[in-house]
């Protein structure tokens, strides 16, 4: 970290930073210039919180050099993490992973068939919400309990890994018992509290971005995870919030390339919610696994036109093994360039 004085910082104020820098355990190196004083800051294992410094008399500008999320960074990990989950692997110089199945877990005989679809068509996880974080509260809210038991059968029928979203500390436990890869939805991104526990699980866990999250924001939660020793984690572009109403989103694919240089971690994309509407998932899958992404999440369901959760934007069997079969012949050519 760098503290940049103003030209009129008196020495009283150059020393008094000096004093504050040393307080919390670092070491000052005023380095003196022909306008301006500025003050290196050494000893530091990584982001340094500059709230006391930044607020001192005197001081001009503190100019960071560590990132604030340095475990999911490149800088102390540059080789690219593999994540394992449920017996499938996210990362690098694997094929990309298909995540697929309804918003939400409606019954036994849906979650049956949904299951025996997408296995039938080529995906290699099966989602399914049990607990829905629906932006009104007189929308169906999901099975609870008795829907993770569904989802975890149909996943057994098929011989499907499962995912599955937790919103509250209180599930993890149960959610840990029944799914394979835990769900951090767009809505709970900044639930801090919430990511320390899911971190504290060890279990693999997807992480979409918030809705109005930037990209330090989204690898800042992503961190929280990695502080309590768990770093399974696939992050999930799943569009944000823009101005734009013709879609339910705005998927922002470029954030793929750019957190591939940013942080070692797995990037999926969810182009389901990104777009809200069935004729854009396909494009927007294939655009995502051009871009380098390393999976995509849809949104598949028997019967869309019936879903109690996000039909609009939900596949039926026979678009589904379209796209599958198009995003399987797109991965053959992109090895070949
Ligand atoms: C979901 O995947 O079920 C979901 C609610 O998505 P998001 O958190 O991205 O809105
Ligand atoms: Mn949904």
């Amino acid at each position: 970290m760098l503290i940049v004085m103003h030209h009129s910082a008196t020495d009283e104020q150059v020393q008094a930073v000096t004093n504050a820098v040393e307080a919390m355990g670092l070491i000052a190196e005023p380095i003196p210039g022909s306008l301006r004083t500025a003050i290196g800051v050494l000893g530091n294992q990584g982001y340094v919180d500059d709230t006391t410094i930044r607020e001192l008399p005197g001081v001009r500008e503190v100019i960071h050099v560590s990132k604030p999320y340095k475990l999911v960074s490149r800088d102390f990990h540059p080789e690219s993490s593999v994540v394992e989950a449920g017996g499938v692997k996210f990362g690098d110089g694997q094929p990309p992973v298909i995540i697929a199945g309804p918003c939400s877990v409606e019954s036994e005989e849906q979650m049956l068939a949904a299951a025996r679809l997408v296995k039938q068509h080529g995906a290699h996880m099966l989602r399914g919400g049990a607990f829905k974080p629906r932006t009104g509260p007189h929308s169906f809210q999901g099975l609870g309990v008795e829907g993770l038991k569904y989802l975890r059968q149909a996943g057994d029928a098929e011989g499907l890994p499962v995912i599955t979203e937790v919103m509250r500390i209180e599930q993890l436990e149960t959610i840990c018992r029944f799914a394979d890869v835990l769900q951090v939805g767009a809505r709970n991104m900044q639930n801090f509290d919430l990511l320390k526990e899911v971190g504290k699980t060890g279990h693999p866990v997807l992480l979409k971005r918030g809705m109005s999250a930037t990209i330090e924001e989204f690898l800042s939660a992503a961190e929280y995870i990695l502080a309590e020793g768990n770093a399974r984690v696939i992050l999930c572009e799943r569009g944000i919030r823009t101005f734009e109403r013709a879609t339910r989103n705005t998927l922002d694919l470029s954030i793929v390339p750019l957190i591939r240089e940013m942080s070692h971690l797995p990037i999926v994309v969810d182009p389901s919610h990104a777009t809200g509407r069935r004729s854009l998932v396909g494009p927007m899958a294939k655009a995502a696994i051009v871009v380098g992404a390393h999976g995509v999440m849809i949104e598949v369901h028997p019967d869309p036109d019936r879903a109690l959760c996000d039909g609009a934007q939900s596949l039926n069997g026979d678009d589904f093994s379209k796209l599958v079969a198009e995003l399987v012949r797109l991965q053959e050519l992109l090895g070949s360039v």
